[in-house]
C-alpha cells in the first residue's frame, strides 16, 4: 500500500487523546507504564513501526501524527493478545488500535483489499459483495427446511444468527448444513433471518469502521424486533461478540450464545445420538473473540471430548494464550497486505503447532477458521494429512450410522 502523508495537526495529539475518553477504561491509557508486554505479545509487533506501547510513547510526546504516516495500524489483527496482557488493564485493542483505525479510515489510508470489504458491505450488507437475497441460499434442498422467519411467521425458541461467511462461503456453508443436522436430531425449535440479516459488522468495527458497524447493527436491530424468540445463538464468534458486548450499547440488547455454549448445556442430550467412534488426536483452536474476549474455553472442549474415539490433545498456545488465525479485526481483508510485509500467514503459525503435537484434526468453531487453515495445511511441511474440521462438523458425523 501507498502511504500518503497525513497533514499535521497541531492539537492532533491532544484531540486524539480525548477522544479514548470515550471508549470504555479508555482513561487508564494514562496508566501505562511502558513496559512494553503489549508489543512483546503483538503477533506482528516485530513489524510494525510503532507497536502498541510505542504509540501510547508517541502520544505522550505529542507526535502520533508520526504514527498516522506508517502502516502499523494494518497490521493490527485484533487479537486482542495486548490487552489480555496489559498490567494497566488499557483497552488497546477496542480503544487505541480501533480508534487509530478510525483515524486511516477517515483519512483515506486503507488498503485496498480492506476497502473494497467495506464498499461491498455497504452496499449488499456483507464482505463478500454477495445478494443479500442469496443468504439462505446454503440451506436450499435441506429436508425438512431450515426455517426462515419471515416465510413461517410464528415464534421460534432460538433465533440463529448465521453470519456472513457461514451463509456465503462454499466451504463454511457445510458447517452450517452440519449444524442444522445437530439442531434437528435435538429437536430445537430455531429459525433464521436469511435474506433480513446483515453482517454483524464487529470486524468492520475494528478495522475502523464504527459508522458501517453502526448502520448494520440498527438494521439487524429491526430485524430481530419484527420476530419472537427467547434467545439468539450464533455460530460466529464475531457475531456473538457483537451481540453481547456491542449492540447492548445501541440499545439492542437479547441473550445471545455462542452454539458452542447452546449444545455444551445439552450434552446429556446429546451424548447417546453420538454413537460413530471417530479415532483421532483431535487439538481445539481457541478463537480469539470466544476465547480470549469472551472466557469461552471449556465448551467446545466438552463437546470434543463428549465424540466417541477423540483424544483431545493440546497446543503450546492455548486457551488464553491461543494463537490468533489472523483474521479478526479486518484481518480476512488484509491477507495480501500482511504477507508483502510477513511473508508469513498467523494461520501457518497455528497449522504448525497442530503438527507438532501430531494432531489428526484441528477443531475449530469460527466462521473464518475452516478456509484460513486449510490454506494455510498447503504452505506448512509435512501438514497435509492434518484435517480441518469445525466442531458442528465432527458432531454430525459422529451422529452417522457406523
Ligand atoms: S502492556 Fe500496558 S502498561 Fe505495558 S506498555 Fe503496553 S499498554 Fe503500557
Ligand atoms: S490486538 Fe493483537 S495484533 Fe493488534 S496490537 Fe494487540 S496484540 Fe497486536
Amino acid at each position: 500500500m501507498a502511504v500518503t502523508m497525513v497533514s499535521p495537526r497541531p492539537s492532533f495529539s491532544e484531540a486524539f487523546y480525548a477522544s479514548l475518553q470515550e471508549v470504555a477504561d479508555g482513561e487508564r491509557i494514562r496508566t501505562c507504564l511502558q513496559c512494553g508486554t503489549c508489543s512483546g505479545v503483538c503477533p506482528f509487533g516485530y513489524l510494525m513501526d510503532f507497536p502498541p506501547s510505542r504509540m501510547i510513547a508517541a502520544l505522550r510526546a505529542r507526535m502520533f501524527d508520526r504514527v498516522l504516516k506508517t502502516d502499523t495500524v494494518w497490521m493490527c489483527v485484533s487479537c486482542y493478545a495486548c490487552t489480555q496482557v496489559c498490567p494497566s488493564k488499557i483497552p488497546l485493542t477496542a480503544g487505541l488500535m480501533a480508534r487509530t483505525k478510525e483515524e486511516m479510515v477517515l483519512a483515506g489510508h486503507v488498503p485496498t483489499e480492506l476497502q473494497d470489504a467495506l464498499e461491498k458491505t455497504l452496499h449488499y450488507g456483507n464482505p463478500l459483495g454477495e445478494s443479500p437475497r442469496k443468504r439462505a441460499d446454503w440451506a436450499l434442498g435441506l429436508d425438512p427446511p431450515v426455517p426462515i422467519l419471515r416465510q413461517v411467521r410464528r415464534p421460534v425458541d432460538v433465533l440463529w444468527f448465521v453470519g456472513d461467511y457461514a451463509s456465503y462461503h462454499p466451504r463454511v456453508q457445510r458447517v452450517s448444513r452440519a449444524l442444522v443436522r445437530v439442531l434437528n436430531a435435538l429437536g430445537v425449535d430455531f429459525g433464521i433471518l436469511g435474506p433480513e440479516e446483515q453482517s454483524d459488522g464487529d470486524s468492520l468495527r475494528l478495522a475502523g469502521e464504527r459508522g458501517l458497524f453502526e448502520r448494520l447493527a440498527e438494521k439487524n436491530g429491526r430485524a430481530f424486533r419484527r420476530y419472537t424468540f427467547r434467545e439468539i445463538i450464533t455460530t460466529d464468534p464475531h457475531a456473538y461478540n457483537a451481540l453481547k458486548n456491542a449492540y447492548p450499547e445501541l440499545g439492542i440488547a437479547y441473550p445471545v450464545r455462542h452454539y458452542t455454549q447452546f449444545l455444551a448445556e445439552r450434552l446429556d442430550q446429546l451424548r447417546p445420538l453420538l454413537k460413530r467412534e471417530l479415532k483421532a488426536r483431535v487439538t481445539f483452536h481457541d478463537p480469539c473473540y470466544l476465547g480470549r474476549v469472551n472466557g469461552v474455553y471449556e465448551e467446545p472442549r466438552a463437546l470434543l471430548e463428549a465424540i466417541p474415539g477423540v483424544t483431545l490433545v493440546e497446543m503450546s498456545h492455548n486457551r488464553s494464550t491461543s494463537l490468533c488465525c489472523g483474521g479478526g479485526g479486518g484481518g480476512m481483508w488484509l491477507d495480501g497486505f500482511q504477507w508483502e510485509k510477513a511473508r508469513v500467514r498467523l494461520s501457518e503459525w497455528r497449522v504448525r503447532e497442530a503438527v507438532a503435537i501430531k494432531a489428526d484434526i484441528l477443531a475449530v468453531a469460527c466462521p473464518y477458521e475452516p478456509p484460513r487453515f486449510e490454506d494455510a495445511i498447503k504452505m506448512v511441511e509435512g501438514a497435509s494429512r492434518l484435517v480441518v474440521k469445525d466442531i458442528a462438523e465432527l458432531l454430525a458425523e459422529a451422529m452417522e450410522e457406523a
